[in-house]
């Protein structure tokens, strides 16, 4: 029996940059490029991401550097103080291009995403292999694509491609010779899976569950019994039955995202004006809704796979203060993404991510400009108007939707047509 035991049409990429914040690196610095590389956390103080080369000398992530640097000069160990705006921006130039490959995309990390793909094997196997070359011609970053009928198991594919360089960074579990995905099961522990923690791991290995293989031969109802719903999911998946839905935008603890395609390209600056505000506000109440606020913002933009020219404009900026302000948002949205979007490029797609986020429950943070007070209450309101009334009853300046814009998506932007009392509604406009 063969992992793709899903419907036709219906399979799952997990595309993820080898090494992230060093390949970010390594764009703008070619000369560290076969060298043991590590990118330190904010004061330089632990390794956060180590290149292949330095997780061969035993480097662990973690490891304070100043344990490291006595050692360097005689290891040829490079170091780099971390650089989220750059991370951010590249981060974004990756995730729009990638959002031209699948049917759908759900953004997972930074540096990691699910794309919905559809077609037989050997198209699988040949998107695959463009998703690669397109990310590394264009970005400049590498990536390994794992491809399955199950998120769980394409999170497994990809773990495949990262340790087989034979495989040229590529592994869709349906090209694999018969038994070797069962065999490489066999030998990986179960805590290699994705969504299984080290406590749940014990606990498994308590029962005799040691590795992937026993937990998919494992009876899902004892799971479900015995540990979660989740881990029954987990189970299933590894069978080949996808029960982990997309999830449209996540909040994590690293950022805040919203991201969509329109309904019709967008190409001048005015509705691309328009488009930031809207997105900027939902990313703003997505914050609020986390408690968060954040201190970096990463516009993006990408046009179509089926036009000739490809283009992915993103600008990262780091906001005065650290803020969950929909306001102070908005106008850093707009301005950055002025500053990288060329008019008359036939745009389908934009996205705001918000990075360096931090619990908003700290001190209050006095905003450099006008009216802090007011724009915090104005925020408030926003936010309870909208709960009350629905997404489009309310907005900021160009996003304050009277009616959907031209290029609004239709899932998102569907208002509810507007009776005499929403016409009463105020708009505010910053
Ligand atoms: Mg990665």
């Amino acid at each position: 029996m063969s992992e793709d035991g899903a419907g036709p049409g219906g399979r799952i990429a997990l595309v993820d940059v080898n090494n992230f914040y060093v390949s970010c690196e390594r764009v703008f610095d070619p000369s560290l490029e076969g060298r043991p590389v590590v990118v330190l956390s904010n004061n330089d103080g632990s390794v956060v991401s180590r290149s292949a080369e330095a997780k061969r000398l035993g480097i662990k992530t973690g490891t304070p550097w100043f344990q490291l640097a006595p050692s360097a000069p005689r290891w040829g160990l490079v170091a780099r103080s971390s650089n989220y705006e750059l991370y951010g921006d590249l981060s974004a130039r990756v995730m729009e291009l990638l959002a031209r490959f699948g049917t759908w995309q759900e953004v997972y990390s930074i540096d990691e995403c699910f794309l919905g793909l559809a077609g037989d094997e050997a198209q699988l196997r040949e998107a695959a292999g463009r998703i690669r070359s397109a990310v590394g011609r264009h970005v400049g970053v590498p990536v390994c694509v794992g491809v399955a009928a199950t998120k769980t198991l394409a999170k497994f594919a990809n773990h495949v491609a990262k340790r087989n360089p034979h495989l040229r960074g590529v592994c869709s579990l349906g090209s694999m010779p018969p038994g070797e995905a069962e065999h490489i099961q066999s030998r990986v522990p179960v805590t290699g899976l994705w969504g299984v923690g080290a406590r749940t791991g014990k606990r498994l290995n308590a029962i005799g569950i040691e590795t992937i293989a026993d937990l998919k031969a494992a009876d899902p109802l004892l799971i479900r019994k015995r540990f979660s719903v989740v881990l029954q999911r987990t189970v299933l998946e590894l069978n080949g039955t996808a029960c982990i839905p997309p999830v449209d935008e996540r909040a994590d603890r690293q950022q805040v995202m919203f991201s969509r395609s329109f309904s019709t390209p967008v190409s001048t600056a005015e509705q691309l004006d328009e488009v930031m505000a809207v997105y900027a506000q939902k990313a703003a109440s997505r914050l609020a809704a986390e408690g968060l606020r954040a201190s970096v913002l990463t516009v993006s933009a990408g046009t179509s796979r089926f036009s000739g020219e490809a283009a992915f404009p993103a600008a990262t900026v780091r906001l005065p203060a650290p803020t969950q302000d929909p306001i102070a948002l908005t106008k850093a949205a707009v301005a950055a993404m002025r500053g990288c979007m060329v008019p008359g490029t036939a745009y389908v797609r934009a996205g705001v991510v918000l990075t360096g986020l931090e619990p908003a429950d700290g001190q209050e943070t006095l905003e450099p400009f006008a009216g802090p007070q007011e724009q915090r209450q104005l925020g408030g309101l926003l936010g309870s108007v909208r709960a009350k009334f629905g997404e489009s009853a309310i907005g900021l300046g160009a996003g304050g939707l009277a009616a959907p814009a031209a290029w609004s998506m239709k899932r998102e932007f569907s208002s509810p047509r507007y009776t005499g009392e929403w016409a009463e509604l105020p708009v505010v406009r910053a």
